[in-house]
């Protein structure tokens, strides 16, 4: 089930108010409209009706596939991270009829709404985003050896027709760059980087930090 509320919101440009539906979580199974909504970034805007303006909201979701059995939440506020941490960590003991939470569910928290486009994009292309993350460094790492004079604000992965495309990259002075997604790369990350034994689905968060992380330990494996 979805969970959605309407709050008066006021127009920044003419101080019109109007109806906004705020979704404190999205089923994805369900509303499948709301999600393509949340896709095109438009669950997030409001248009005012009297003078066309379009006003942006920020709001903490939780979306929820259960065909993919995948819930990722996103919460753009550092303050209420460990709160949701503490919330999956209770879903994952879950076993009652609302949300019955086995090991097959995949749970993720994000801290934009690109990122939850992102993931959900991963997901239903089946990929898995723990290799994502990694390609991003590796890409990270090449720019930093052959440009060192682009610093990397953040890179996205796009995927057109469903089919993954290439890595927008986005640089700290506001300049965009690709490199296209490359399979062969991908497969031989999962072949060499991802313990078999790991499937990953309680990785609440898999950033940067987290593909940093993955290498660090690697490489202090590969030191014993
Ligand atoms: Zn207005």
């Amino acid at each position: 089930m979805s969970m959605e509320h309407e709050e008066l919101v006021k127009c920044s440009k003419c101080g019109h108010e109007d109806g906004f539906i705020i979704w404190q979580s999205l089923n994805a199974t369900l509303n499948p409209e709301a999600k393509a909504d949340m896709m095109e970034s438009c669950l997030f805007e409001h248009k005012c009706p009297k003078c066309g303006h379009v006003d942006s909201y920020t709001y903490d979701l939780l979306y929820h596939d259960m065909e993919s059995m995948l819930m990722i939440q996103l919460c753009e506020s550092e303050e209420r991270v460990a709160d949701y941490i503490a919330m999956f960590d209770d879903l994952s003991k879950k076993t009652d009829e609302l949300i019955k939470m086995d090991d097959d569910y995949t749970l993720r928290l994000v801290n934009s709404r690109n990122n939850l486009r992102e993931k959900v994009y991963i997901f239903d292309q089946g990929l898995d985003d723990r290799i994502i993350e990694l390609m991003k460094l590796f890409i990270r790492f090449d720019i930093s050896q052959e440009n060192p004079e682009h610093e990397v604000d953040e890179i996205f992965l796009e995927i057109r027709d469903d089919v993954p495309t290439r890595f927008a990259i986005c640089l700290t002075d506001g300049q965009w760059g690709s490199v296209p997604f490359n399979q062969e790369v991908y497969d031989r990350i999962k072949e060499e980087m991802i313990d078999p034994e790991d499937n990953g689905k309680r990785d609440y968060i898999v950033n940067m930090q987290w593909a940093g992380e993955c290498i660090h330990n690697m490489a202090e494996k590969l030191n014993e």
